[in-house]
């Protein structure tokens, strides 16, 4: 499979320098390599180098440079330029990165081509708009001595450190760099292990692009030993993480004992509500979107399916016979629509949560083990479903970051809305209804940070995304996410001297 891919892109697969710094590629200070996997096989496809503490230290310092030197006074003009132009490099290398990511996380190459490629350009152009529009207040103060004339300025914080997961390496990285780099910020990143490739690659675009070298670093490398010093970091400023609550805490811990603001998006357990009065073809539509999109490898997944009693047996039937004629395959196989999960732990750690539920006495009604006929090595999981839990189940209340929904009957609007806000955490939901007083009124009073009706999964670089209650604070995409990159500073002039 892997053949099929054009000499360069195997040259950046197979290279252990991928730590970019100053513009430049280069191996890990010590040395040290770690395998890059193809999903699909299960088979080492490279190797990306292991950054640690002394190869974050010579990154940021670098992106400390040149934040002073190059960025930070920048035109807007120039920024906004660069931003764009490197949205349009994205384009017109869709078929590479496309290919990249698909290799390195196993997602299918359809879903990169028009999904993660697009929007990761998306996220560019849009803030590269932000770069020329970020403005401050000329405010009406009434000083208690003297005339006085006053201002707020957006000004950019220094160092971003960016930490982000491995599930939507493009888009997350994007979600974080564009709005940092419009606002005149220099970052480093942190791309997660599983799935290094990716960033290096922009990396190298945003040189092209016409970013000053520095501005834009990566440092490859694991969590504890890169992602960890990255956090501490004296120069870094303000921190942006995507990944799982347990690893968000540590760095909010960390970060504390910096007094460094950190915007967290963690995971959830979304609930996707299908009320009797729905289209229910399109819930179940819905619903597979909801839940194996990207192999369920999505924070916002809806894996907590609602359906209201009396349609709950007909929407049972038509999600796990659509579940059970997915067709897994290769990422970069022809006609694959559900790909592997990105690793042997991840593949591990789903199937425990589905053995778990059968010990607590759910049951599986399709999928629920390995699919060692599409490939014995790669790391494939069937899309499963399980019914009979109840909330309070572990199934049912905890994150499984894979292709297993849970599917429960409920018994009126009270009822789903008391059980949808009942877990601790918040990141989205859905309603499927065909009654618009019910549907606002149910986006209203559901604890998320966003709410679909009729939809899922439905994104936009203009749209906030975050989360409410355990699912993380703080937004990306949109105007909002601009926030975080920039601090603002008053100004006052007297105008009596
Ligand atoms: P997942 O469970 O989806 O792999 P993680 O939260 O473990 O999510 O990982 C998300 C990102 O956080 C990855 O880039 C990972 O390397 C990084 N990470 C893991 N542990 C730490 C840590 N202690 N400090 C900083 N970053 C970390």
């Amino acid at each position: 499979m892997t053949t099929l891919l054009p000499e360069r892109l195997l040259a950046s697969v197979r290279s252990s320098d991928s730590i970019v710094i100053n513009g430049e590629r280069r191996a890990s200070m010590s040395g040290e390599t770690f395998d890059v996997f193809d999903p699909g096989t299960g088979e080492v496809i490279g190797q990306a180098a292991s950054g640690g503490e002394t190869d974050i230290d010579v990154a940021v310092r670098d992106a400390d440079r040149a934040f002073r030197e190059s960025w930070k006074d920048a035109k807007p003009t120039v920024r906004a330029k660069a931003l764009l132009r490197l949205a349009d490099l994205i384009e017109e290398n869709t078929a590479e990165l496309a290919q990249l990511e698909t290799l390195d996380n196993g997602k299918p190459l359809w879903e990169t081509t028009n999904f993660d490629v697009p929007m990761t350009a998306e996220l560019y152009r849009y803030y590269g708009g932000w770069a020329t529009k970020l403005t401050g207040d000329v405010l009406p103060v009434s000083p208690l001595f003297g005339p006085a004339f006053a201002y707020t300025r957006r000004e950019p914080f220094g160092v971003v450190g960016a930490i982000v997961p491995w599930n939507f390496p493009l888009m997350i990285s994007a979600w974080k760099l564009a709005p940092a780099l419009a606002a005149g910020n220099a970052v480093v990143i942190k791309p997660a292990e599983q799935t290094p490739l990716s960033a290096v690659r922009i990396a190298e675009l945003a040189l092209e692009a016409g970013f000053p070298p520095g501005v834009m670093n990566v440092v490859t490398g694991f969590g504890e030993t890169a992602g960890a010093p990255l956090v501490t970091h004296p120069l870094v400023r303000t921190v942006a993480f995507t990944g799982s609550g347990e690893v968000g805490k540590l760095i909010m811990r960390s970060a504390a004992d910096h007094l460094k603001p950190v915007h967290l998006e963690l995971g959830g357990k979304s609930p996707n509500i299908i009320m009797a009065d729905a289209d229910i073809p399109s819930a179940v539509q819905g619903a597979m979107l909801g839940i194996f999109f990207n192999q369920g490898e999505v924070c916002c997944a809806g894996s907590r399916i609602y359906v209201d009693a009396p349609v709950y047996d007909e929407f049972v039937d038509a999600i796990t016979t659509h579940a059970g004629s997915l067709k897994l395959g290769h990422g970069l196989a022809e006609g694959t629509q559900m790909g592997p999960l990105v690793s042997a732990e991840q593949l591990e750690r789903v199937g425990g949560f589905v053995e778990r539920s059968r010990e607590d006495g759910a049951t599986v009604a399709v999928g629920g083990e390995r699919a060692k006929d599409v490939n014995n090595g790669g790391y494939f999981y069937r899309p499963t479903v399980v019914t009979g839990t109840t909330d309070d189940m572990e199934i049912a209340r905890e994150e499984v970051f894979g292709p297993v929904a849970v599917v429960m009957p409920f018994d009126g609007e009270d009822d789903v809305l008391r059980r949808a806000n009942g877990n601790a955490n918040g990141l989205a939901a859905a309603v499927w209804t065909r009654d618009v007083s019910r549907a606002h009124r149910l986006a209203s009073q559901l604890e998320a940070g966003t709410v679909w009706v009729n939809a899922y999964n439905m994104i936009d670089p203009t749209m906030p995304f975050g989360g409410y209650k355990a699912s993380g604070f703080g937004r990306d995409s949109g105007a909002e996410a601009l926030l975080h990159y920039t601090q603002t500073k008053s100004v006052w002039v007297n105008l009596d001297r």
